[in-house]
């Protein structure tokens, strides 16, 4: 047996014992659905560096003039992640899905804006950078699906930003900008997820975005919580010995045979 398979069995069994698991997945698990990650080999941001300091910039110009934002941002200059209405679940996304389903997966924080975990089926999803079919009320915090709101017509009206129908507040993408607060919700809960889980399963992520990155340290600090990586790449997690093992390779192909795993160690 390989060393790969020796630790797609060693996860298996380590998911049947755990009492309660949760997975925490990044822009890696997503490639496979053709949606580019930031910082991978291919990612947008290794080959165009500028684009990662427009980024952090984006933030700050919503504050400054919402209203300008919301016209730039109908120009389509988004992140170049593709339209990510059209974009389809891989087979990684539906490995944790069925992980949930069998009740050994309890919940994933995505940091995917992609809203693929959904697709999938999975259940419990935190959406730490938000998502991209949702806007967000800064005032009050209260989601609204996209649809619900007509931008262009908004924009033909002069009457951009959009607002919020409850309480008038500026809405904006939910999607969290680099330099943004997580909001508060989505941020408590996962913290105790960390906090209340035995095993994380993280996948697709090289881990530098704070404060998302700092979720499985919050998990380290309690004895006996395994911690397993499936990566492209060994990550910070890998080299500061935040993970107990990394399972290299492709999400998409390690989290399906993980689940064949287990129903074989069931069986
Ligand atoms: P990242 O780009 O920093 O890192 C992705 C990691 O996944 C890399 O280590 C890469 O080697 C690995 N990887 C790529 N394809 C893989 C595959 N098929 N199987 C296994 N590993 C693979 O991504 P990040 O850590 O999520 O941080 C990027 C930030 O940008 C996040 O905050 C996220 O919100 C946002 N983002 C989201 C999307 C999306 O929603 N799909 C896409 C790009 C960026």
């Amino acid at each position: 047996m390989g060393q790969t398979e020796q630790l797609i069995t060693r996860a298996a069994e380590d998911l049947i014992n755990a009492r309660y698991a949760i997975a925490l997945t990044g822009a890696g698990i997503s490639t496979e659905s053709g949606i580019p990650d930031f910082r991978g080999p291919s990612g947008i941001w290794t080959r165009d560096p500028a684009a990662e300091r427009r980024a952090y910039l984006s933030y700050e110009r919503f504050l400054d003039d919402p209203k300008s934002w919301w016209q730039e941002s109908m120009t389509g200059r988004g992140p170049g992640l593709g339209n990510l209405w059209d974009m389809k679940p891989n087979a990684g996304h539906m490995a944790l899905a069925e992980l949930g389903k069998a009740g050994i997966i309890r919940c994933i924080i995505t940091q995917n804006i992609d809203a693929l975990h959904e697709k999938a089926g999975s259940m419990r999803v935190l959406e730490y950078h938000g998502s991209f079919m949702k806007l967000r009320c800064m005032s009050c915090g209260t989601r609204f699906f996209r649809e619900q709101f007509d931008i262009e017509r908004l924009r033909k009206e002069d009457a951009l930003p959009p607002r919020c129908p409850n309480c008038k507040g500026i809405l904006k993408s939910d999607t969290v900008s680099f330099g943004e607060p997580i909001p508060s919700d989505v941020a408590h809960e996962s913290i105790s997820e960390a906090e209340s889980c035995d095993l994380m399963l993280i996948c697709g992520t090289s881990a530098v975005v704070y404060p998302f990155a700092s979720l499985p340290s919050i998990a380290r600090q309690r004895s006996g919580v395994i911690i397993i990586e499936v990566n492209a790449e060994p990550t910070a997690l890998t080299r500061d010995g935040i993970s107990d093992y990394l399972i290299r390779g492709k999400t998409g192909e390690i989290l399906p045979a993980i689940v064949a795993e287990i129903g074989r160690l069931k069986k």
